[in-house]
């Protein structure tokens, strides 16, 4: 059937790099807003918008009844959920077709099998898909994670067993912390996921998170578009994603990928996936989990295949077949990813959400910028404080990063404190240029105070210019805007003068 209406069950920059879509198919778009979202740039972007309640989540876009409402409202024939929110929710993919409506994602099943990551590990067990070494059954006993973790060989990873985000998981070095450990993983999983089973794993001390983007169709075809490297990571969250990977060679990418077609084929997955993996230093690789949805890093793979990924999963829902063979994919040049937060970097990443009082985008030759907001515009305290997502395309890896480091040194926010000096640090750092680096990357070569000795500098320069404007009286003075990226004109005016 095809999709004549689609409902974007987001906000911010998902919602309007799907509509984007969607508009370029011929498809009306519907926007669901809450209240400190209705001026938003997806919001006024799409066709229609509906309303949908107050600024918390738990009041707007994680309520079910109030989706499906707005989309009835409006006569949607199709439902996206983007990333977060409800979109690993399988009762939220039953509610959307029960209701007669097309939900843009896999089948309730499939999400049900694999948000439970040991549901997981049992339906890809069958396919002979590396496992790290661990439990497959859910423990809450300390005295049964003891004899478990011993077994393994410390250091072991107590994990949640529907944890996601990064939450929920302990690293234990040796016997004497395992009851500690076990007695906080448990009470963290209950409070964060409501469900206190765990499971527990060999912890891969140096390792690497490797991911595949799969899309299948509902004729059981399916492929895989080759990996992203998402090991740049802060408290097991990404921040940095980069496709291809610097460090598999051709033989490595095509087991990996084949491994992620039959994890896909484990829960007879439709739709676009991702099949993650964790690499050890040896390049053995284990399956960690599938997320079945749409991935905010999906814009690399996008960069380097040439291929729209939420035009797929658009016709996939549709009920059409597959038109891309595992032969059409063809990787093109490299793509890098950085998630730009409204957060401190020198101040241990801490949230700084507040009003943009200017924001401009860096342009030119393969720089993309995913975002949501625009100058003036005041960033929510109600939800992850991410800005935007730069995106950088180069026909090879070096030019992918000299790209960001440009696009970076462009791109204008102030009023708010961002991230974008931590990337700056990281993409230029040597163990990032080369490769080789690790899940560790941040905590073993990061420390605020390389960007506070940078800033100091910086300050220092800053000084003496605003110093030697101020003798300049050919210019009024509130040229001076304390804008840090106006830091180049005031040099070329120093060298002019
Ligand atoms: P979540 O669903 O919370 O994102 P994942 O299982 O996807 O959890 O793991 C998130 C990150 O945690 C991985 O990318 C990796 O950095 C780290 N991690 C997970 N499992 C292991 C492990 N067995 N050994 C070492 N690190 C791990």
């Amino acid at each position: 059937m095809k999709i004549k209406k689609l409902l974007v069950a987001n906000r911010s920059e998902i919602a309007l790099r799907i509509m984007r879509s969607a508009r370029e198919m011929g498809i009306e778009t519907v926007a669901v807003f809450s209240e400190a979202d209705c001026n938003a740039p997806f919001v006024r972007f799409a066709d229609e918008a509906v309303h949908i309640g107050a600024s918390s989540p738990s009041d707007s876009y994680l309520r079910i009844d109030k989706v499906i409402d707005a989309a009835l409202l409006v006569q949607a024939d199709a439902i996206h959920p983007g990333y977060g929110f409800l979109s690993e929710n399988a009762d939220f993919a039953d509610a959307v077709n029960g209701a007669g409506m097309i939900f843009i994602g896999p089948s309730a099943e499939s999400i049900k099998i694999m948000g439970d990551k040991l549901a997981a590990k049992r339906a890809v067990s069958k396919y002979n898909v590396p496992l790290v070494p661990g439990t497959t059954e859910a423990i809450i006993d300390r005295e049964e994670a003891r004899k478990v973790a011993d077994s393994i060989g410390y250091p072991v990873l107590i994990k949640a067993s529907a944890g996601g985000g990064g939450k929920g998981m302990r690293v234990v070095q040796s016997a004497d912390e395992i009851n500690e450990q076990m007695d906080r993983a448990v009470s963290e999983a209950k409070s964060a996921f409501g469900n206190g089973s765990v499971f527990i794993e060999k912890y891969i001390t140096s390792p690497k998170h490797i991911e595949v983007q799969v899309l299948g169709d509902q004729h059981g075809n399916r492929i895989h578009l080759s990996e992203r490297d998402c090991s740049i990571q802060r408290r097991h969250q990404k921040v940095i994603e980069e496709a291809p990977s610097a460090v598999l060679k051709e033989d490595l990418r095509k087991r990996i990928g084949e491994t992620a077609l039959l994890v896909a084929k484990s829960c007879r997955y439709y739709n676009a996936g991702t099949v993650e993996f964790i690499v050890n230093e040896k390049l053995d690789f284990y399956f960690l989990e599938m997320n079945t949805r749409l991935q905010v890093e999906h814009p690399v793979t996008e960069m380097i295949t040439g291929i729209d990924l939420v035009k797929e999963q658009i016709k996939i829902a549709q009920g059409q077949v597959l038109e891309l063979n595992q032969d059409d994919i063809i990787i093109s040049g490299h793509s890098i990813e950085i998630r730009v937060y409204a957060e401190d970097p020198s101040n241990n990443f801490l949230p700084n959400v507040g009003k943009l009082n200017s924001y401009k985008l860096p342009l030119g030759p393969g720089v993309r910028v995913d975002d949501g907001f625009e100058e003036g515009m005041e960033i929510p305290i109600n939800y992850d404080p991410m800005i935007a997502k730069l995106i950088t395309h180069g026909c090879d890896r070096s030019e992918a990063i000299e790209r960001m480091k440009r696009a970076i040194s462009e791109y204008e926010i102030t009023g708010v404190k961002t991230t974008l000096p931590f990337a700056a640090f990281a993409v230029s750092h040597e163990e990032f240029v080369s490769g080789r680096f690790n899940t560790h990357f941040i905590e073993n070569y990061f420390s605020p105070s390389l960007l506070n000795e940078k800033m100091d500098h910086d300050e220092l320069v800053i000084s003496s210019l605003v110093a030697a404007l101020h003798y300049d009286k050919t210019k009024p003075s509130n040229d001076v805007s304390g804008s840090s990226t106006s830091k180049s004109k005031w040099k070329q005016r120093l060298t002019d003068s």
